[in-house]
């Protein structure tokens, strides 16, 4: 095995990326990017005819999207392509007649359905359900038979009975797997397809793979993986099993959870800066407090000795606490640039806004960035920054739009404004509290019906500065309209009605 390290991402063309997946392809970078190696894309689809162009196009996509590069693969070629197992079928062939001439495989006749009934069979006597081997020793005349009843073999591995197969995990430790349990299983089938199991191994091996890191899942498959090498004497690769992931009621993370695709969370308003430390948090920790970190931080601090063997809970709370982070971190017009798309797609932005406009754009978002947790908060919370047509919400209309006296301290505060001379936050500021003075009132019974009014909440950050964000003569007619809508009884809480 070469000194450089080479990890792989071997993800099947499924058409979905699942956060387990992306998990597998992070940190399979994170160690090769580490440790100066080299990442592999390679695309296993030999349970699929053939692995379609969309299929492809979302692995690439989801793994653009966190940053995620590799060295050699499918769209980028390499020395040891094709990388597309379907493409690969000649390399198994020459493999599996090695095997077939040296014993160390056969050719088994029996159907599927002959499979499952005897299985069926040892269940019910209480045993483990193996293949049972009935056509470990035929004789050739027994195969030529077998084909002159129009049977097509598939073909199995011969695996050890007896003793154990010990795997050195890296994460796991010593996992010791009994070999009189495991029948010998199928490496190519019928249709002359290898098994995944028999792929992976050939192509770890041709592919110069030094480092397997992927989900415990495949840790039992390892023990068929580790007596393949040896029976085709190819060198063992070190192993890593990533521990599992699992949903907040701990059972493992599916569909029930919510979004299990990674370009789900991208929809929902993820920064994929944000998405690579929550999918690093899961099952590795930095060995300190830290949870807020970069890509250049999880790397410094990356090791398997820091991944843990216990499932790890994907604790959306916490994710959309660290994307909330990573939104407070960046520049206001770079957080501009990425929610305008958003905001183009609701209709609530122009596509090609003026220079003056991104600044505007940068001053709303850097406003609302205490309180926004994802990207798409801004067109859920703040669509009254860039449209008259928001709702007024049940709480504003019970607190403040339908009580008697707000219309009149609403027109009062758009005459005050109207004659202002400036328009920014202490000039607006100093109308509302002057205004409160001259009615007698606390600057809150202003403070509040003008937000409820103006934006329709009765949440919301600092409401000087929002409104120096919204120009003067929408703010005073957005006053007038609630107003005349207060007087005439159509503000009242939509629950009463
Ligand atoms: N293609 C397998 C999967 O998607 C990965 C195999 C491996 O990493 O060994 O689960």
């Amino acid at each position: 095995m070469s000194d450089r390290i080479r990890t792989r991402f071997a993800p099947s063309p499924t058409g979905s990326m699942h956060v387990g997946n992306a998990h597998t392809a992070l940190f399979n970078w994170l160690y090769a990017r580490k440790y100066g190696g080299d990442v592999v894309l390679r695309i296993e689809d030999t349970d699929e005819l053939r692995s379609t162009r969309e299929a492809l196009d979302v692995i690439y996509g989801g793994l653009s999207w966190l940053g995620i590069d590799w060295d050699e693969g499918p769209d980028r070629g390499g020395p040891y392509g094709p990388y597309v197992q379907s493409e690969r079928l000649d390399i198994y062939q020459k493999h599996v007649d090695e095997l077939l001439a040296a014993g160390k495989a056969y050719r088994c006749y029996c159907t599927p359905d002959e499979v499952e009934q005897r299985r069926e069979i040892m269940r019910a006597r209480g045993l483990p359900p193996r293949y049972d081997g009935k056509c470990e020793s035929l004789t050739e005349h027994q195969c030529e038979q077998m084909v002159t009843e129009g049977r097509t073999p598939c073909i199995r591995l011969r695996m050890k009975r007896t003793g154990n197969t010990v795997i050195h995990d890296r994460i796991q430790g010593e996992v010791v797997y009994g070999n009189d349990l495991c029948g010998d299983p199928v490496i190519m089938k019928v249709s002359g397809f290898p098994t995944y199991h028999f792929a992976v191994v050939v192509d770890d091996a041709e592919m110069g793979i030094t480092d397997v890191i992927r989900g415990d899942g495949h840790l039992p498959n390892t023990q068929i993986h580790l007596q393949l090498q040896e029976a085709l004497g190819l060198p063992h690769p070190r192993y890593a099993h990533l521990p599992m992931i699992l949903g907040e009621d701990r059972t493992k993370l599916s569909k029930r959870h919510g979004a299990v695709s990674i370009m789900e969370y991208q929809e929902l308003g993820y920064l994929p800066e944000a998405m690579v430390n929550i999918l690093a948090l899961l099952g590795w920790s930095p060995g300190d407090e830290r949870e807020v970190l970069s890509r250049e931080e999880i790397l410094e601090a990356f090791s398997l000795e820091g991944c843990s063997k216990a499932a790890s809970v994907f604790d959306i709370k916490k994710a959309e606490w660290l994307n909330g982070e990573y939104m407070k971190q960046l520049a206001p017009e770079d957080l501009a640039r990425r929610v305008h798309p958003r905001l183009v797609e609701a209709g609530l932005m122009e596509a090609e806004p003026t220079p003056e406009r991104w600044e505007w754009l940068a001053g709303v978002v850097d406003l609302m960035k205490e309180r926004a947790k994802l990207l798409s908060t801004y067109v859920q919370w703040a669509a009254y920054f860039f449209t008259d047509e928001y709702d007024y919400e049940d709480r504003a209309r019970e607190k403040w739009l339908s009580k008697e006296e707000t219309p009149a301290t609403l027109e009062a505060l758009a005459d005050a404004f109207e004659a202002l001379g400036a328009w920014d936050a202490v000039s607006i500021e100093g109308t509302v509290r002057e205004l409160a003075e001259t009615l007698g009132v606390g600057a809150g019974k202003v403070i509040h019906p003008c937000r409820a009014a103006v934006t329709g909440t009765t949440v919301g950050p600092s409401l000087f500065h929002l409104l120096e964000l919204i120009p003067r003569e929408d703010v005073v007619a957005r006053l007038r309209r609630t107003a005349e809508l207060s007087r005439a009884g159509q503000l009242a809480p939509r629950d009463a009605e």
